[in-house]
């Protein structure tokens, strides 16, 4: 087995490396450590969780140690298509580079210029961005990409996906074609392998299996609901309520409005739960993130936007509220647990009219996943409204027993989850649901977008950006779906209190 001394890095990145508590490189490490350090291009293909942050780190810290930075011109590049993402990657330089003396700056949106200039000034061994900020960081004048001698382009289909490839393409034209390039990307569909033959010479090829192939410490199990979405909340609040070995957790969901519904939902009744979505300032994301990887929040809601990419090592339980539109996604999304040779358990509640994205997952990860108990064509009759159950007698599921045992409030939860049914589409055709998401995606990237958009002169950017992002925040509201009629989920606290019968 390969040893990361026997890779090539300098001492200064070993003596961390070993600081850090990692005995032996992954492959991707050791695939492409040593190329890299030859300054041959790389093709990486591999996704989070798999070590690939470390890939292109170490042999960017090992090759840096000769020369040094000038003002506005950075020495390398690395764009990554989210500000988590590129938040971690610039962790992993205080990891890793705890030994140096280098200047890293990172540039994403949602933080003030300001800051973001004077790194600049000062001279930049490791640029870190966001697409859209470094373009506008480029074109305020401040910023001189002609010493670039190491691009890296990090997650390049999800690139794709957020419609950044032209703001790649520009970027790649600013920087010198005598550069280094060290691309990644989870998967190779034709249009990044067409962006990998442009941008990469003669690079070397390192494929990692994917996590969902390797990870058999992973249980993975359907579970069978009614689409109304207070069905599936008693699916999930029971499925929690199981998992005697739950540590902590990720709830994805499809769309950003079911993120913020299911956490006031499950906040409601008693768990302790945070939420990530992509409407949330960066501040907030990070605090967010720092409370469920401390411990203080024990289940975090997301939608796959908001918590790509996440280095959260040690999740024991992933559950898909909703099955994800694309099987990919199921994948990263179940990434998230069995790390490092961890066991974890995922769950993905399946309704009906998902059937199709269901199949298409087992064909992607090419294997039958379990259905926990039954199939959809066992599933026991829909609840009722608690009224008529009432009048009627019990339908056999515990969990509202127990809820109605536990609390008044769930007669005006059951009621607020009703209303909202009774005035949201219930049935989304597949095609809509597809769509909707589609849309809330493209927002999100409009968020990134939008500043270069609505491009104000220079002396007013700092300025617009808190307009820009409250004029964005009330363009994805309208790619929410409809508004819940009345008070929706948030019922007023006085009335959620039973009444005497
Ligand atoms: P990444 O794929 O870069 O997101 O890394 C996934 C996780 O693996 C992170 O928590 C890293 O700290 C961790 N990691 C990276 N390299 C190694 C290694 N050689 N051995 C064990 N864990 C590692």
């Amino acid at each position: 087995m390969t040893n990361f001394a026997d890779l090539g890095l300098s001492q200064k990145v070993l003596s961390a490396v070993t600081d850090a508590g990692y005995a032996t490189p992954t492959p991707i490490q050791a695939g492409a450590i040593p190329p890299a350090l030859q300054r041959r291009d790389i093709l990486g293909i591999a996704q989070t969780g798999t070590g690939k942050t470390a890939s292109f780190v170490l042999p960017m810290l090992t090759l840096l140690e000769k020369g040094r930075a000038r003002a506005r011109m950075p020495r390398t590049l690395i764009l990554e298509p989210t500000r988590e993402l590129a938040a971690q990657v610039a962790e992993n330089f205080d990891k890793y580079g705890k030994n140096h003396k280098l200047n890293i700056a990172l540039l994403i949106g949602g933080v003030s210029f300001e800051d973001q200039d004077r790194k600049l000034e000062r001279g930049a061994d490791v640029l870190i961005c966001t697409p859209g900020r470094l373009l506008d960081h480029f074109e305020r004048g401040k910023l001189l990409m002609t010493g670039v001698e190491i691009l890296v382009i990090d997650e390049a289909d999800r690139m794709l996906d957020m419609g950044f490839i032209p703001d790649i393409e520009r970027i790649a034209k600013l920087i010198p074609f005598t550069r280094q390039t060290l691309f990644f990307s989870a998967t190779m569909p034709p249009e990044i392998q067409k962006l990998a033959d442009r941008f990469l010479q003669n690079p070397e090829r390192i494929e990692v299996a994917r996590p969902a192939s390797t990870a058999t410490t992973v249980t993975q199990r359907f579970v069978a609901a009614h689409a109304k979405d207070y069905e599936k909340r008693a699916v999930l609040r029971d499925l929690i309520r199981a998992q005697d070995e739950l540590k902590n957790a990720i709830i994805f969901c499809n769309r950003k409005k079911d993120v913020a519904d299911l956490f006031r939902s499950l906040d409601r009744h008693g768990f302790s739960v945070g939420a990530l979505h992509g409407d949330m300032d960066q501040r907030s994301r990070m605090t967010m993130l720092a409370n469920f990887k401390d411990g203080n929040i024990k289940l975090l809601v997301a939608s796959d936007v908001a918590a790509r990419g996440l280095d959260i090592p040690d999740v024991s339980h992933v559950f898909n509220f909703d099955v994800p539109i694309h099987a990919e996604d199921y994948v990263h999304r179940i990434g998230r647990t069995g790390r490092a040779g961890r066991s974890g358990a995922s769950f993905t509640i399946v309704t009906k009219r998902d059937t199709k994205f269901s199949d298409a997952i087992e064909k992607l990860i090419g294997q039958k996943v379990d259905w926990l108990n039954g199939d959809l064509s066992e599933l026991p009759e829909p609840m009722e409204s608690h009224d008529s159950r009432r009048e009627r007698g019990r339908d056999g599921r515990k969990d509202r027993k127990k809820d109605v045992e536990r609390s008044g409030r769930v007669r005006g939860d059951h009621k607020s989850d009703t209303t909202r049914l009774d005035n949201v589409t219930e049935f989304e055709p597949v095609a809509e649901r597809a769509e909707a998401v589609k849309s809330e995606r493209s927002a999100d990237n409009r968020q990134s977008h939008a500043s270069r958009h609505d491009r104000p002169s220079r002396s007013q950017n700092a300025a617009n950006d808190d307009n820009r992002d409250r004029r964005n925040r009330n363009r994805r509201d309208h790619d929410d779906g409809p508004t819940p009629v009345g008070f929706g989920d948030e019922i007023p606290a006085f009335m959620l209190i039973a009444g005497k019968a």
